[in-house]
């Protein structure tokens, strides 16, 4: 397959992940595993012989699951509810998550008692991540869950499978990271769009199968682009839920390079990887840890890393002129967290703008506005 050809197969699969998974299901017979974000480890409902995927917000608009859920809860977790009232979680075996904020929680409830007959597992997930225990109860957290997939499928599911996906997922996010360092380094031009396409297609397709793919993906890019002058840009923010493209598309076409970003649907899901040897669970509790120290999540408490700090280094590393912090509306660990990042970057002349964007739809001719006269006031300061 030629890259665009990958590519366009990567958004297929990112459009419609219900279907994706309906499809494989038919294939290969075996069973399909929703998962929450942020924090579920795939490599556990993999090396059970399932296909895990984490679950996605629905363009769709939301009808039934208005009755079900607090209008005032994020887009994701609406979303997911109205989808699973109106039966599209149909597909779904089991549906695993692990909580990390107020309203994922109160997802789950309405969710377990619209699905009665879908198995739901739920795990615990200690959020302080700097104390002496934390690692002993993150091992017991994930001990938990792999002796409850266990007892979904009905078999073990040994070390020697959970190291195997340990390794196929690693391969993946390498690859994907892969991708990052050429996007920075100027020799890959790859629209943030297209990024999502590949990190949200990972988060969906069978593991193996993308990667695959991904490795024709790296291959292809062989040329290095011109360079260009527009301002590079590092994209911030959105938990669980994916940037709409077309937003992506509209920030992009303002004269704007995406070079990075922390986004969930992006390099916050692929910076980590777990330890391929030694007690694979302890391996896990292990990539739960760091991933907070490779990209910080304001879920979590962690005395001895900052969000704005690792976010200031970040642009640093990728030479980026400005950053835009994308919030969807009603997200608590965001809107809490946001402050912070505001007073440092205030603090240290980088430039940044905020976007707080909805479920429902966005009047996207107010934000290009937005977004060029940025773009504009980033220009004058390097130019100063
Ligand atoms: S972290 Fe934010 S986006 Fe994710 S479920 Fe909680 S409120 Fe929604």
């Amino acid at each position: 397959m030629d890259r665009s050809d990958i590519i366009a197969r990567f958004a297929e699969v990112a459009q419609d992940p219900l279907a994706y998974a309906a499809a494989w299901k038919a294939r290969t017979g075996k069973q399909v595993i929703g998962s929450f974000p942020m924090n579920f480890p795939g490599e556990l409902a993999h090396a059970a012989d399932t296909l895990p995927m984490i679950l996605q917000e629905s363009d769709e608009a939301i009808t039934v699951g208005h009755g079900v859920l607090f209008p005032f809860y994020c887009g994701y977790t609406r979303s997911m509810v109205d989808q699973a009232a109106s039966g599209k979680f149909d597909v779904l075996d089991a549906i695993m998550f692990g909580d990390h904020c107020v309203q994922l929680l109160g997802a789950a409830d309405a969710i377990r008692m619209k699905l009665t007959d879908t198995r739901v597992i739920f795990f615990q997930l200690i959020s302080s991540m700097c104390d002496p225990w934390t690692q002993g109860r993150s091992e017991e957290s994930f001990g938990k869950l792999r002796d409850e997939l266990e007892d979904f499928i009905g078999a073990k599911v040994s070390d020697a499978a959970l190291h195997a996906s340990i390794r196929l997922f690693n391969k993946n996010r390498a690859l994907i990271r892969k991708l990052y360092e050429m996007r920075k380094a100027g020799t890959a031009a790859i629209r943030a769009v297209e990024m999502q396409h590949v990190v949200k297609s990972s988060m969906i397709m069978d593991k193996a199968e993308h990667t695959d793919l991904l490795q024709e993906l790296v291959a292809s890019y062989t040329d290095a682009p011109a360079a260009d002058r527009n301002v590079r840009l590092h994209l911030s923010g959105h938990f669980c839920q994916a940037p709409k493209p077309e937003l992506l598309n509209m920030i992009e076409s303002c004269g704007v390079t995406v070079v990075g970003d922390d986004l969930y649907h992006g390099f916050r899901y692929i910076s980590t990887d777990v330890p391929e040897t030694g007690d694979p669970v302890a391996g896990l509790a292990r990539w739960y840890m760091d991933r907070n120290t490779g990209v910080p999540c304001p879920t979590r408490v962690q005395n001895n890393v900052d969000w704005e700090a690792y976010l200031l280094d970040a642009m640093r590393e990728e030479k980026a002129d400005g950053m835009i912090v994308l919030m969807a509306k009603f997200c608590e660990p965001h809107m809490y967290y946001y402050p912070e990042v505001k007073e440092a970057f205030e603090g240290a002349g980088v430039p940044h703008l905020l976007i707080e964007t909805e479920h429902e739809g966005m009047a996207m001719e107010g934000l290009k506005t937005r977004v060029e006269t940025f773009v504009e006031i980033v220009k004058r300061r390097e130019a100063a």
